[in-house]
């Protein structure tokens, strides 16, 4: 077996770290982009010292997910930065670094993203890029690819390049503490589904699993922590914890049929990614194991569904199918919303699965799943 690992250029975790930027941040330049949510008070009440150190930082908000147009628009503002700073959830980082990637490069976004443009390689390196997440979390700060959506075409596809792992992560659990108890739970469980997915993907090696297994431990013990009180600094910190883990495991190891579906509904549906991935979570896992069962009962995932089972609910001699009836209990009780909740219609599912079947995160699912299977996912999710 060969299998290798890359990440982050450094990595900096804890309470309170986002002060060290000041000291850190002048090392990559004097221009600074900052890409930041809607709103980017706070990115610049805690990157204000820049200034004071040298740092001339321009702000470019994010409202809602990364768009083409955006990254287009954002690395024409990257011209004279010398480095890119993504500063808030996962959208403002995944804007922050394809355009860090596509500033320095000739070519246009749809040239360089997958499925839907020319997937061409990047040419030049891309700019220097530090991730500050203030959310738990896609674990963005360290995975090599942006998913950007597409209005017209209507799907969500991603560059990706090993170039584009950030120079520095900045990973300061205190920066969650006022996430409200919504997008906590959408968050946390894109997170679970991540660890989940990036677990029995055909991609998984030795050393992702070890992150999936510690941080599936953390999730299932802070998530209802966090969503019951947003002020629970400890448990914060284990979801920070458990969404970089998630990030480390599926930048090696690939995802599976959720994200895979969370693709073509991210770009369909005005939702945020943690939000379908949470609804379809329960269901997608319940058909992989059915399948498992039916197609390939020796595969090894099937033996990781029963110790993911095990971990969700705490019985040592759970079975594989217990893994999906308690992630449907967890999502009740986090109040996530089914999928036409956000607008998906029964008359939609097909156009959706045809997509779905060719999303650049289904080739790793632990087995191929038929297009009778995957719409039994989605009727059930809707
Ligand atoms: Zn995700």
């Amino acid at each position: 077996m060969r299998w290798e690992f890359a990440t982050a250029q450094r990595i900096i975790f804890g309470p309170g770290t986002v002060s060290e930027l000041t000291a850190l941040a002048p090392a990559f330049g004097n221009h600074a982009l900052v890409v930041t949510g809607a709103n980017p008070d706070r990115a610049k009440q805690h990157l204000g010292a820049l200034e004071a150190a040298g740092v001339a930082c321009r702000y470019l908000s994010v409202r809602g997910e990364p768009t083409i147009d955006l990254v287009r628009e954002g690395a024409q503002a990257a011209r004279y930065a010398s480095f890119v700073i993504g500063f808030g959830g996962g959208s403002a980082i995944d804007a922050a670094k394809a355009i860090a990637a596509v500033a320095p490069n000739s070519g246009e976004p749809l040239d360089y993203l997958e499925v839907i443009g020319l997937a061409r390689p990047l040419e030049n390196n891309p700019l220097p890029f530090i991730a500050v997440p203030t959310t738990a979390g896609t674990g963005a700060e360290v995975t090599r690819n942006a998913v950007l959506g597409s209005a017209e075409l209507a799907v969500k596809a991603s560059i990706r390049s090993p170039l584009m792992l950030a120079k520095l992560a900045v990973i300061d659990p205190d920066l969650t503490l006022d996430v409200p108890a919504g997008i906590t739970a959408s968050t946390g469980l894109d997170t679970l589904t991540q660890l989940i997915e990036s677990f029995v993907s055909i991609r998984a090696n030795p050393f992702t699993d070890l992150y999936c297994l510690d941080g599936l431990g953390g999730a299932v013990r802070a998530l209802p922590a966090v969503y019951s009180n947003g002020a629970d600094r400890a448990a914060r910190a284990d979801m920070a914890f458990a969404s970089l883990l998630s990030g480390l495991a599926l930048a090696n190891a690939g995802l599976g049929v959720i994200h895979g579906f969370a693709a073509p509904l991210g770009g369909l549906l005005n939702a945020p990614h943690g939000a379908l991935c949470a609804a379809v979570l329960p269901h997608g896992t319940a058909m992989n194991i059915r399948a498992l069962r039916a197609r390939a009962s020796t595969h090894p995932a099937l033996d990781k569904y029963r110790r993911i089972a095990a971990l969700l609910t705490g019985n040592s001699e759970a079975r594989p199918e217990d893994a999906a009836t308690a992630l449907a209990t967890l999502s009740n009780a986090l109040n996530i919303r089914p999928l036409r909740a956000h607008g998906l219609t029964a008359a939609q599912i097909p156009l959706v699965v045809e997509k779905a079947a060719a999303a650049s995160s289904m080739k790793a699912n632990p087995l191929v799943l038929t297009p009778h299977e995957l719409t039994a996912i989605l009727d059930c999710a809707l």
